[in-house]
Order: C-alpha cells, then sequence, then structure tokens
C-alpha cells in the first residue's frame, strides 16, 4: 500500500482542541440509538421517519442550534401492502414461497407465467416467463482494498489473506436489469449463499420505478426450486401490491456559528430500509453527539460555522443530499470540509444454528478521504489517536465517481470530504438490530471526528482546495 503524502500543511496544522470532559459517553450515544431503532422501521415517509425527522429537529433546538429547519425533499414513497408467491410443479404439487418484494418495482395484481432460471449463456430463455435469478453478495480481499487505500491502520494484522463480505452483489443496485433485458414478465432472486438465508434484503434502494415486479426469495427455497426446475416444467403466480405515490420529506439542519463564516458540514441521514439501528440509527447518534460537543465549547473554538445535517431519503437514492447540494450551490465554494459519519457495526458471521453473532471486531472502516494531503494527514493523525483499528483512508473515486456513502455526492460537486462508512453485509437487512452496533467504537469515533473538525482550524476553504498545489510547488522550488 502506498505511504501518505506529505503536504506543506503539516506543520501548521494545530492539534485538534478536544475537552474530554464534554465527550458524550458510549451509554448516552447508544440510548439515543436504542430511541431511534424502537420507532420501528424508518423507510422514507413512513411514520418512524417522520418521527426521526421530529426527533432530530427537537435535538437540534434543545442542545442551542440557530437556524434550526426542516428543508423539504421531493421523493417517491414505497410500501409494500402484500407479496406472495404460488408455483406448481409439474407433477401438479402447489407450493408457496417465502418473499419479499423488490422496493420501487411494478406492483402486479396476479401474474402466472413459466418459471425459468436466468442464464449467462441463454439469457434469451426467459423471454415472457418470470426469471429466478441468482444473486450472490460479493467478496472484496481487504489485500485488495488494501492496494487501492491511501492508508490502511491494522496493527493486528487481521486483514491479510481475509475478505469481507459486501451488502451488494454483481449489478449492485441494476439486480433486476439482466432479467429485464432478456424480457422477462418478472423477477425472482435467490439469495444464494447470503449468510443467515435471509430474504429481507432492501435492495435495490435507488428508487427507480422497474417495469416489471419482482421478489427475493431465501437461497434455500432458490435452491428447492431449482431442484424442481430439474425435474420438470414450474408454473408460478405473482402478487405484488404496494403504493407508491410522491412525497416531501425534510432534511434536518442546525449551525452554530464559529471564528469565521465558512462552513464545516456534519452529517449523517435519518431514513433506513427497517429500524435499522447502524443504517443509519448510529449516523444520527454521532451527528448529535457532535452538535452536543461543539454546542458546549465557546464559539471562538469552533474552527468555522458548523453545519449539522441529517439527510431525508438516503434510501430514495440519496434525494435528500442531492436536494441540499441543489439548494445550496452557491455556498459550497465556503465549504472547508464535508464530514459525513455512517455505520457504527459490528463485524458478524453466521453461526452453526443460522443465526448472525458479532465477532466482537468492528467491521472494516472505510474512511473515504478527498485526496488532498494534509486532509488525509489529519485523518490518519485522528485515527492513530484514537486507536481507530482496521481502518482503510479511501480515495473518493475508489469504487465509482464519487463514495459510497450518503454524503458521497459532495464529492462530485467538489467539496473536500472525509465520509466515514462500514458495509456490513447485513445492512439492508431486517437484522440490523441493536446488537450489530459496536458499542466500543461510538466513543472514538466521535473523538475522532472532533479531531478532524478541529484540525480544520488550520485552513480556509480555498486554502485546503490548492494544497496539493502549494505542496508540489514548495516540493519543486
Ligand atoms: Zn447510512
Amino acid at each position: 500500500m502506498m505511504p501518505l503524502r506529505s503536504g506543506g500543511f503539516v506543520s501548521t496544522l494545530r492539534c485538534a482542541m478536544l475537552r474530554d470532559d464534554l465527550i458524550p459517553s458510549e451509554e448516552r450515544i447508544f440510548a439515543r440509538i436504542e430511541e431511534v431503532f424502537a420507532q420501528g422501521v424508518r423507510r422514507p415517509g413512513y411514520p418512524a421517519d417522520r418521527w426521526a425527522e421530529q426527533y432530530c429537529e427537537d435535538r437540534f433546538r434543545t442542545l442551542g442550534l440557530e437556524r434550526v429547519r426542516a428543508e423539504p425533499v421531493e421523493l417517491p414513497y414505497w410500501d409494500p401492502k402484500r407479496a406472495a408467491l404460488t408455483v406448481v410443479t409439474s407433477g401438479g404439487a402447489t407450493i408457496d414461497v417465502p418473499c419479499f418484494p423488490l422496493p420501487h418495482a411494478a406492483p402486479t395484481a396476479g401474474l402466472d407465467a413459466e418459471l425459468v432460471e436466468l442464464r449467462d449463456d441463454k439469457p434469451a430463455a426467459v423471454a415472457g416467463k418470470i426469471a429466478l435469478c441468482d444473486v450472490r453478495l460479493g467478496r472484496l480481499p481487504y489485500d485488495v482494498l488494501a492496494r487501492r487505500a491511501t492508508w490502511c491502520f491494522d496493527p493486528d494484522g487481521t486483514f491479510p489473506g481475509q475478505a469481507q463480505v459486501l451488502p451488494f452483489g454483481r449489478g449492485a443496485q441494476a439486480v433486476m436489469e439482466p432479467a429485464i433485458e432478456a424480457g422477462a414478465v418478472a423477477f425472482v432472486g435467490s439469495l444464494t449463499d447470503y449468510p443467515s438465508d435471509s430474504r429481507n434484503y432492501y435492495v435495490p434502494y435507488d428508487a427507480v420505478e422497474r417495469p416489471i415486479p419482482g421478489v427475493w426469495i431465501s437461497g434455500s427455497d432458490g435452491a428447492r426450486l431449482r431442484e424442481l426446475l430439474a425435474r420438470g416444467a414450474v408454473s408460478a403466480h405473482l402478487v405484488v401490491e404496494s403504493e407508491q405515490r410522491s412525497i416531501t420529506c425534510y432534511n434536518i439542519v442546525g449551525e452554530l456559528p464559529g471564528a469565521d463564516e465558512e462552513l464545516v458540514i456534519i452529517g449523517s441521514h435519518h431514513d433506513g430500509p427497517w429500524a435499522s439501528a447502524v443504517e443509519d440509527g448510529s449516523g444520527i447518534a454521532l451527528v448529535l453527539a457532535q452538535a452536543e460537543y461543539w454546542s458546549a465549547v465557546p464559539r471562538a473554538d469552533r474552527p468555522h460555522r458548523l453545519v449539522f445535517l441529517l439527510n431525508a431519503g438516503h434510501m430514495a437514492g440519496g434525494a435528500g443530499v442531492r436536494a441540499f447540494i441543489e439548494a445550496h450551490r452557491e455556498e459550497l465554494e465556503r465549504v472547508v470540509l464535508e464530514l459525513h459519519l455512517e455505520h457504527a457495526a459490528n463485524e458478524c458471521v453466521e453461526s452453526a444454528d443460522g443465526t448472525l453473532t458479532p465477532t466482537g471486531q468492528p467491521e472494516a472502516r472505510w474512511w473515504f478521504t478527498t485526496q488532498i494531503a494534509p486532509l488525509e494527514d489529519a485523518v490518519r493523525n485522528a485515527l492513530e489517536a484514537e486507536d481507530l483499528r482496521r481502518s482503510f483512508i479511501l480515495p473518493p473515486n475508489v469504487f465509482g465517481p464519487h463514495p459510497t456513502t450518503d454524503g458521497g455526492p459532495f464529492h462530485t460537486a467538489g467539496v473536500p470530504l472525509v465520509n466515514f462508512l462500514t458495509a456490513p453485509f447485513y445492512l439492508f437487512d431486517e437484522q440490523d438490530t441493536l446488537d450489530k452496533i459496536h458499542r466500543p467504537s461510538l466513543v472514538p469515533v466521535t473523538r475522532a471526528a472532533i479531531r478532524l473538525v478541529g484540525a480544520t482550524a488550520a485552513w480556509s476553504a480555498a486554502e485546503l482546495r490548492s494544497a496539493n498545489a502549494t505542496a508540489a510547488g514548495q516540493a519543486s522550488a
């Protein structure tokens, strides 16, 4: 892996002020996650998400933030009312297969067709049929990621030779597309090899209305259907009833004045696919911890104006962050840093009884960081100071045009960012429950974030953006 480049600004980087007495405790941060989780399924516009909007706004007001507001975000609402898949074998046996509908895919009052497996070598065989598709979560070897990382912090040597199960398979959000392109009339996705044999998988979450209905079934049910298909033709009956309409959700924003009027944004999102403790009950709690800390220090000790942002609609294609960027485009030049905090997660494995068990280790931490040397140095210093092991500093474009985070679009908008994310495979699954929170991470991640915000005291927005050029100029002088 590559060593960090050292920048010309390193010597001027002040140590972040860190008031130990003002750091919220692990119990306090976790209690907020419990409170959010207890409200139930927090999809955009659901009652629990409306509660979360109000809760975040109330917390911001109670902490004395100024300009507290709810900024509207138009987005598509989706509520599945019923989904049922019944198959009939060539021998006449009728079998009900438990299923979960794919978000925002077309509803159907009742569709009857032959079930045919979608195979890479014979895609046309599913034309006019219901396609049975194999979807397997990806495995990312840590060694591969380390080679693409700017820096890797793993003093215990937990990464070499190991791999992480990702929450996505091939195609990521585009799971239905091969079946649609092949002319299938419906999609049945078998989650083959999915740890714990779940079917409650909230993907895709780009909120695109796809033209055919689709459901997820467990990997074991998928294997059973393949056995039946090997013995003869299988017909299927599919029903998916869902409510889809356009609604208004809200990005919750609050501010604290600082030493100058340039901006540091500290964000996450308030919605989630289920009651979702990690995704992003933990993000809400981590942003509230920052608001609590920074509201308690004198204004002069806040390096810039601080903007706290809890976005709507992450599960609707990141509608909230896109709306925020659009509404505030003329201010983006004044943003010194956009810091997003998502997912204090336990690494989990499937136990012999099929349940998910935390290993006790944190899931590998990804710190997407704009490739500006002093910023990368500040992240590395914060991670080492707080002993945040199992961390990678990653270039923002390591997996695509921008980080795979709620804050990612700030990168393509030209804003320097540090986006913290872990991506456990259960992120979009109903099994993202309170036991998935890596509690020992809550305070160290909070402290590291405070150090990063503190480090911005050394920079103006323009200075940080030109730091690489300055460092290069000094090197050649
Ligand atoms: Zn998240």
